[in-house]
């Protein structure tokens, strides 16, 4: 059908025809191929409006819904004042996918279990009552139990603007904080809150605080084309060498993604010391319960998170290097600011 240029008329055609709404595709004709969604797409590509960045007096940034996953991670502007939303950009999926897919599409992908996405399988998030992955394969299942469906979230780019404290402005709704798209993740039937005829118009990124540094890693089980299996932001403010203020996010691990609050308690007022900055990270396995295939993503969170406070709260060039804890390689990662 032809796209609808205007936003009520988009909302009214969903609405009546009862389909889904399609930003750069890669996802809704992946689950059209196996039969996870069905009736006809309304497309948001006649939409200019709902692309691009603007920056507003105060330095903050607002990013349009329909602004690729490339152009977010290419932005120098974004990159300058956010690198680590843009390292996670920049790392995800591969060039074609980063290239077709879009930031609201990111934020309301669905989730990559291989029972949701196989239709001989039924499952909670498909009218089922039960998770056929936990007795089945769960190799790349949450780590931190949330409800009955263990299904990671796949969004890196809603776990980055999680620590960025960024909102969504919803069509007819308003803004809310990004956390809110997912709730708790007791829901086993969904993987985010909107509704079908709700739009996602753009992310709101409040202004960098001065002096602030951010770092991004994933760990992947091959370079490219693949999900994390864990991932993690962090942001930290020093004053010297001293957190004065933090904010963590990790991916991968849970059905929604997670802010760090314990890791971020344990960090704000201490010293960036290798033994201060690997017990906050050991924090961050506090409310692990693993599955019998997941046991190895407890260690792997605690390394993860690791490495990125050591990145984030690294000495600048040019400063005498302090000591390192260094306990993971880093196989993508993205830069501090
Ligand atoms: C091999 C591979 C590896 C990948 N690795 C990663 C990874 O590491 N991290 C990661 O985050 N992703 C990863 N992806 C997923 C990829 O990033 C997503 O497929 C892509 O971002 C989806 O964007 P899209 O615009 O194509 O979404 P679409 O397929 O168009 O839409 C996805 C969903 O969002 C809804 N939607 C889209 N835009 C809006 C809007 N503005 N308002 C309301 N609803 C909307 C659609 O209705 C649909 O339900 C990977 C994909 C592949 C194939």
């Amino acid at each position: 059908m032809k796209p609808p240029s205007d936003l009520d008329d988009i909302v009214r055609t969903i609405g009546e025809c009862g389909g889904e709404l399609r930003a750069g595709g890669t996802d809704v004709m992946a689950r059209r191929r196996v039969r996870r969604t069905a009736g006809p797409f309304v497309d948001l590509l006649g939409v200019p409006a709902l692309r691009g960045v603007t920056w507003r007096p105060d330095g903050s940034a607002r990013v349009g819904a329909m602004t690729t996953v490339m152009e977010t991670a290419d932005d120098p502007r974004l990159r300058a004042a956010y690198p680590a939303l843009t390292a996670t950009a920049g790392a995800l999926a591969t060039p074609q996918i980063r290239t077709a897919g879009t930031l609201g599409g990111n934020l309301l992908q669905r989730n990559r279990c291989a029972y949701y996405r196989n239709p001989h399988f039924t499952c909670f998030q498909t009218g089922g009552d039960t998770c056929p992955s936990r007795d089945g394969l769960h190799l790349y299942s949450a780590v931190v139990e949330q409800g009955p469906c263990i299904a990671p979230h796949p969004s890196s780019i809603a776990m980055a603007l999680l620590a960025y404290d960024a909102h969504a402005d919803v069509h007819n709704r308003g803004r809310m904080p990004v956390r809110d798209l997912y709730g708790d993740g007791t829901d086993p039937t969904r993987d985010h809150l909107l509704p079908p005829t709700d739009v996602l118009l753009a992310v709101d990124l409040p202004a960098p605080v001065p002096g602030e540094r951010a770092a991004y890693h994933r760990a992947i089980s091959r370079a490219e084309a693949e999900w994390p299996l864990v991932e993690a932001v962090a942001r930290v403010v020093l004053d010297g060498t001293t957190v004065t203020s933090a904010a963590v996010a990790v991916g991968g691990v849970a059905h929604t993604p997670l802010r760090l609050p314990e890791v971020e308690a344990a960090l704000t007022g201490a010293a960036a010391t290798p033994e201060n900055l690997l017990a906050a990270a050991a924090t961050a396995t506090s409310r692990c319960t693993p599955l019998p295939q997941t046991g190895y993503k407890v260690g792997l969170l605690r390394d993860t998170v690791l490495h990125v406070l050591e990145k984030a709260t690294a000495v600048p060039d040019g400063e005498a290097e302090r000591p390192r804890a260094g306990r993971t390689e880093g196989l993508q990662e993205g830069g501090t600011a």
